[in-house]
């Protein structure tokens, strides 16, 4: 029986399985990730080549989440237990590659300020120059990552900044039904600790409407 089947089957033990299923490795898709499609009765499922040496109850777990996300159900088994506990732990397995001095320092102060220095050092970024996306943490690979528009921000901008991505971090993320919450009640309450959240959330917003370029432009004639 495949691993697909059998993910399906564990779901499902009533059912017969009514796909035509095909299991690839590949490494174009970045660090533990996945995706699954459907043709007709054809599933294909692709998953990152970091899964195959992962163990077979795990992976079912990964499979489980999929199907359902795919057959719009929600349940809960064993397996996806293990997956959920599997991907949180992701953090502590990814060596650090990534590094920066001005994201250091504010990663730095914000452990220490709001965290008692309890959280370990993720990877740290710069992101492209974008006014939409502001910071991100991607959990698989534990990287923080901050548009380079606040390069040259404040301090108490650019460790808001960190101090949302780190509290992501921190708070890794509660499943309820299979489904993930990011920006909780809990995780709203703790950003209101910032001092003067409202007043560094409004610099935010001016900082992103202001084009770049006139700052650009205005050096060039200077200089
Ligand atoms: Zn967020």
């Amino acid at each position: 029986m495949s691993l697909i089947q059998e993910s399906f089957q564990r779901l499902f033990p009533d059912k017969e399985f009514p796909y035509q299923a095909e299991l690839n490795y590949n490494l174009r898709l970045s660090d533990f990730n996945s995706n699954i499609r459907l043709h007709g009765n054809k599933i294909n499922l692709n998953l990152n080549l970091q899964w195959k040496d992962i163990d077979d109850e795990i992976k079912i777990g990964l499979i489980q989440s999929l199907l359902l996300k795919l057959l719009k159900t929600k349940r809960n088994t064993v397996n996806i237990e293990l997956y959920h506990n599997f991907i949180k732990n992701i953090p502590t397995l990814t060596p650090k590659t990534e590094f920066d001095l001005i994201l250091n320092a504010s990663f730095k102060r914000v452990n220490e300020q709001f965290f008692s220095n309890q959280i370990e050092l993720p990877n740290l970024t710069w992101g492209t120059d974008s006014r939409t996306k502001l910071a991100s943490y991607n959990f698989h690979r534990d990287v923080i990552s901050v548009s380079t528009i606040f390069k040259t921000a404040p301090e108490r901008v650019l460790d808001y900044l960190m101090y949302h991505e780190l509290l992501h971090k921190w708070q890794k993320f509660r499943h309820k039904n299979g489904r993930s919450f990011y920006h909780t009640s809990e995780f709203r309450e703790a950003e209101r600790e910032y001092p003067q959240q409202k007043d560094v959330e409004e610099e935010i917003k001016i900082m992103i409407k202001r084009p770049a370029y006139r700052k650009s432009l205005l050096e060039w004639l200077l200089n």
